[in-house]
């Protein structure tokens, strides 16, 4: 029996259709992500085509039907269109030709089967015809879709010498995904963990990031670690930190907080700025992710941080994961907007203080007012008054 794509918002996208008319209907078929998401009942994010032309082909294709393209992988094969409803990757049919574990040299290829067999897992490796929706399933991805099994091409052991990443996009779709282990792909990583030491770095912590970003990626994180693949691309994360992760992901559920990644990250680390910071080099993170981890790492076992204090000193985000990451509900800073001290320097020096008596007298009253939760112009300027008697009198 011919199995079918059930019909999605996507698949009835005019300007896709167009793209589809622009090459011609029988040289371009949906693949990936869109096809094995629309099956599971999940929304689409992208969408990726494969074709049997060559990328000059396809932009001389689509440049005739006045759809714009970027060539933003032209080397192997991508062609980007730029559709209304959002930009669309067309690759063209390839098979690998050499590989060493973090490139790989491409041929481009006529048969749609050996495109398939050159792609990860099989549930990666279904294919849609853009008109009849029909499904092209090489490899047994449909059946195993079914079962949520998460199931390399071919040898699991082959396929990650071929790309180390692999070991890394594996556990992202099992976290994902995956329901029953597969336990020659688990004996792979676990044995070719060490190759993942030669990938670049930013290519591991974007990986390891998008399955931090996952609803709930604490089994697999824990199993990573225990067949020695976490210890590889982060050896900080000891036994305490996977249980802190798990106690992590419990907050976030008791009080409806978002998941980030990036707290949870924190959470795999020892709460040790230093480390933090090295960490986040490691990592390649942003400027802003690398401050952000170093201040998280500032959380601890506090009896009872405030809420708005923290979000005073600390930003409102990082605070929300701080207080994540003691166990503590973040929600009372998600209406309030952090306040300016209503009280400026020049107020003081009309007072008679001068120099750095000034902003010496500002910081005292702020941490009044901080600790006083905030409270209005009215009760800092009579906190104002008793910091100023008070300096009179001593
Ligand atoms: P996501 O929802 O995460 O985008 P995706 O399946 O679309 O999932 P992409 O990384 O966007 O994943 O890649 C698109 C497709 O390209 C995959 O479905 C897979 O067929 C193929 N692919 C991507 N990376 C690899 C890889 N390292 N080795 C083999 N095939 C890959
Ligand atoms: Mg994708």
């Amino acid at each position: 029996m011919t199995e079918v794509l059930p019909k999605a918002g996507w698949t009835q996208r005019a300007d896709l259709a167009a793209l589809a008319t622009a090459l011609g209907a029988q040289n371009i078929r949906w693949v990936g992500g869109a096809v094995r998401d629309t099956l599971l009942g999940h929304p689409v994010k992208d969408i990726d085509a494969a074709t049997p032309l060559r990328p000059e082909q396809v932009m001389e294709a689509c440049k005739t039907a006045g759809i714009r393209t970027v060539p933003t992988g032209i080397d192997h094969g991508t062609i980007t269109a730029l559709l209304d409803g959002g930009p669309v990757e067309v690759t063209t049919l390839r098979h690998d030709v050499s590989t060493d574990g973090r490139r790989a040299t491409v041929a481009f290829a006529q048969d749609w089967r050996e495109d398939a067999a050159r792609r990860d897992f099989t549930i990666n490796a279904l294919y849609v015809d853009p008109q009849t929706l029909e499904i092209f399933d090489y490899f047994g991805g449909l059946e195993d879709l079914e079962a949520r099994r998460v199931r390399f091409i071919g040898d699991p052991h082959q396929r990650i010498r071929e790309d180390h990443l692999r070991i890394l996009r594996y556990y992202r779709f099992q976290a994902r995904f995956g329901a029953d282990l597969d336990e020659a792909a688990e004996e792979a990583c676990a044995e070719l963990a060490p190759t993942m030491k030669g990938l670049s770095r930013e290519r591991v912590a974007m990986e390891l990031m998008a399955i931090l970003a996952l609803p709930d990626p604490a089994p697999t994180i824990a199993r990573m670690r225990a067949r020695g693949v976490l210890p590889v691309i982060l050896p900080e994360a000891g036994t305490s930190q996977i249980a802190a992760l798990q106690r992590l992901i419990e907050t976030e559920a008791r009080f409806e907080a978002e998941g980030r990644a990036l707290v949870r990250l924190a959470a795999l680390i020892p709460a040790v700025k230093g480390v933090a910071e090295s960490v986040a080099a490691r990592l390649r993170l942003s400027r802003k992710d690398r401050d952000c981890l170093a201040c998280l790492a500032g959380a601890r076992h506090a009896d009872g941080d405030a809420p708005k204090a923290l979000a005073y000193s600390h930003g409102g985000t990082c605070a929300a994961g701080r207080l994540l990451l003691i166990g503590a509900d973040p929600r009372p800073l998600e209406d309030w907007e952090i306040p300016d001290l209503p009280l400026k320097g020049g107020e003081i020096v009309q007072r008679g203080l001068s120099g750095a008596d000034v902003s010496r007298m500002l910081r005292k009253v702020e941490a009044r007012w901080i600790e006083e939760d905030f409270p209005g112009r009215e009760r800092v300027l009579g906190l104002l008054e008793e910091e100023l008697s008070d300096r009179t009198t001593s």
